[in-house]
């Protein structure tokens, strides 16, 4: 009874350093050791991209008036002729028939903020998602 008993310690003691050793070996030569982090070659690992709607600017120029902030309209007091209703000079627009007046669409500044990246001029990479780059693990 004795030397059996023995017996199964000696098995269970190498059992044990067995099943030690594998999990050493395994926590020693991790699956990250074959990764390797690889930056998106869109951003460069920054994960953002220019904006392509501002090109970095964060503000979008205003289609309507081309930048300027200002509009070319009818005079609506001559209503385009540049004469007023007793035959004389419009004292409007002095006698062109056009004013200027403030861009509806932008209020007059000539931009607004981009639309697309909120004025950060930057936007989520959309080859990496944002993430920079990836992990690529080599092949066995
Ligand atoms: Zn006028
Ligand atoms: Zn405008
Ligand atoms: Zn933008
Ligand atoms: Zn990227």
């Amino acid at each position: 009874m004795k030397k059996i008993g023995i017996r199964l310690l000696i098995v269970l003691g190498i059992f044990v350093l067995i099943s030690g050793g594998i999990l050493f070996t395994q926590a020693s030569n991790p699956a990250l050791a074959r990764q390797e982090w690889v930056p998106c070659s869109k951003c460069g690992g920054s994960g953002q991209q220019a904006c392509m709607r501002c090109n970095t600017s964060g503000q979008e120029r205003c289609g309507m008036c081309g930048g300027s902030g200002q509009m070319t309209v009818a005079c609506p007091s001559c209503r385009g002729t540049g004469r007023d209703s007793t035959k004389e000079t419009c004292s409007e627009c002095g006698g062109s028939g056009r004013i200027q007046e403030p861009c509806q669409r932008c209020g007059g500044t000539g931009g607004y903020t981009c639309t697309r990246c909120g004025g950060a001029g930057a936007e989520t990479c959309s080859m990496c998602g944002g993430e920079g780059g990836k992990y690529w693990t080599y092949p066995d």
